[in-house]
Formats: structure tokens, C-alpha cells, sequence
């Protein structure tokens, strides 16, 4: 469940930083993922472990008509809680 709303979340700051540095066409992005707290459906915040694969379905699904279209996403799995955008080729 987490991976598709943590799609979602990557995807929102992907375009803002794309609209920020006037980017029209991204090869790859590379992402480090841990383990992820969210709060959904009417539960508390709790951790779920990242699917890199669900991950990256998500990410490619929502990427239409925006400039991460044709991008390749590179996940790694990381320890820790957090997530974060290593590097975006364009
Ligand atoms: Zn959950």
C-alpha cells in the first residue's frame, strides 16, 4: 500500500523540482528508500515496508504527460525511515 501512495508523494516533488529547473525531459531518476511511515485509510501512522517493484509500477503509471514520461527509475533499498531523490539525468 505504501508504495503507491509513496509513488504519489516521489511523483509530486519530482514536478515541482522539474518545474523548478525548467526540466522537459528526464532519463533516469535515482531514489534511496527505507521503510516508509504513512497514515491511510483511516489508520495511525505505522511503517510498511517498499516494494522497489510496486514502487517503480506506481512511478511509471503516474508519470504520463510529464517530463519523467521515458524515465528510467533506479530504486535502492536503504535502512532507515526516509526516502530521498539521489540524482536526476536528464
Ligand atoms: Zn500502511
Amino acid at each position: 500500500m505504501h508504495d503507491f501512495l509513496l509513488a504519489k508523494e516521489i511523483m509530486d516533488e519530482l514536478k515541482k523540482i522539474s518545474e523548478d529547473k525548467k526540466l522537459e525531459k528526464v532519463k533516469s531518476v535515482s531514489l534511496e528508500i527505507g521503510i516508509i511511515s504513512m497514515s491511510h485509510d483511516g489508520h495511525p501512522e505505522h511503517l510498511e515496508d517498499i516494494n522497489p517493484e510496486n514502487l517503480k509500477f506506481g512511478l511509471e503509471g503516474i508519470s504520463k504527460s510529464t517530463p519523467f514520461e521515458e524515465a528510467v527509475f533506479r530504486i535502492d533499498k536503504i535502512s532507515g525511515d526516509s526516502w530521498r531523490i539521489v540524482n536526476i539525468e536528464i
